[in-house]
């Protein structure tokens, strides 16, 4: 039998290269190996996004563009995670057994509260509702970017307070996260996140990609100076675009110096663009087409709660709710 995968991404804002390769790429090599279930994290997006029209639109956004870089839903289970109104029951179950001093160790909470900004409820309980994501789910291993590494191991000690407490229920995920993609940078070299709007978009039109490519950040260096390319934004950009062997030769380019920043950039313009094309295309094929995609999260939605039915049961009986 093969092992479950379970990711998501929030419909928080527009998907960015960061995305892409830290997170929706591994869905797409692994669609194969694994059981693989993926869905759009629309109650975590509620923590940010409170507008009606902005919301459903970035969820249809998010599936049409799960499936234009590659998610075949005829091997991947794509849904919506409001469609399994259990989670947030589960998520409840969590809080229940969690201290508020754990919570407050998190890093998301931590960064969020030295901004000053009020933080709601939701996002303190961030992690709990990601950890019964996996959890109901029997996940084996969570693809994700090197920021959710801790939100993993959340999940894992949720699991294993739960089980002490309630009887054995919950398996142990494992987070998987590539090296070379952990920690994809943005254009002023903090991660790259929707939030911070610092994001090179996957899908932009041609205009909003190279306006995002112009503006990343960096030294002052002439044209004719040699530059570090491993402190150099646009090169650990642009290495996600090419081939091993590219990759040595933009290096060369960057260390032997007679390129501008501003050349650069146009390099990496262009092999953007070449990249995202036909991804681009077959996005085109469904914008065209709400009713197919709206079904295919509708049939995905079906599987991931037939999926769960037994788990909850037995949750619910593990803390005593189910009297018969
Ligand atoms: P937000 O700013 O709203 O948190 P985000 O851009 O961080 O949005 P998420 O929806 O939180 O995106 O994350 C979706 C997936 O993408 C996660 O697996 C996350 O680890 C991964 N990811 C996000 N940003 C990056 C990045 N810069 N590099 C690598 N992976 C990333
Ligand atoms: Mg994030």
């Amino acid at each position: 039998m093969k092992k479950r995968l379970l990711s998501g991404i929030q419909p928080s804002g527009t998907i960015h290269i960061g995305n892409y390769f830290g997170a929706i790429k591994q869905f797409v090599d692994l669609q194969e190996k694994y059981d693989s279930y993926v869905f759009i994290a629309d109650l975590h997006a509620l923590t940010t996004v409170q507008n009606k029209k902005i919301l459903s639109q970035n969820i249809l956004n998010i599936a049409m563009d799960y499936i234009a870089c590659g998610l075949d839903p005829e091997k991947v289970c794509l849904f919506k995670q409001s469609d399994l109104t259990e989670v947030a029951e589960v998520a409840w179950y969590f809080n229940c057994i969690t201290t508020m001093p754990f919570l407050e160790r998190a890093t998301a909470y931590k960064d969020a509260n030295q901004k000053a900004k009020e933080i709601n409820v939701g996002l303190f309980d961030y992690p709990l509702l990601m950890a019964a994501d996996i959890l109901v789910q029997d996940a084996d291993i969570v693809p994700v970017g090197q920021d959710q590494k801790q939100h993993i191991e959340y999940a894992r000690d949720t699991a294993q307070k739960f089980n002490n407490i309630f009887g054995e229920t919950f398996k142990m995920p494992e987070a998987l996260i590539m090296k070379e993609v952990a920690i994809v940078p943005g254009l002023d070299g903090r991660k790259m996140s929707k939030s911070y709007g610092n994001t090179i978009p996957l899908f932009g039109t041609d205009e909003e990609i190279k306006k995002a490519v112009m503006s990343v950040v960096t030294d002052s260096k002439t044209p004719d100076e040699p530059k570090d390319p491993d402190t150099c934004n646009i090169f650990l950009i642009h290495k996600l675009f090419l081939s091993d062997s590219e990759v040595k030769n933009l290096r060369e380019k960057y260390e032997n110096g007679g390129l501008g920043y501003k050349a650069l950039k146009d390099m990496l313009y262009e092999d953007i663009i070449k990249y995202i094309s036909p991804m681009r295309t077959k996005r085109q094929e469904f914008e065209n087409n709400k009713e197919k995609v709206l079904k295919i999260l509708e049939d995905g939605a079906l599987k991931a709660k037939a999926n769960i039915k037994d788990k909850i049961k037995l949750i619910r009986s593990n803390i005593g709710l189910d009297l018969k």
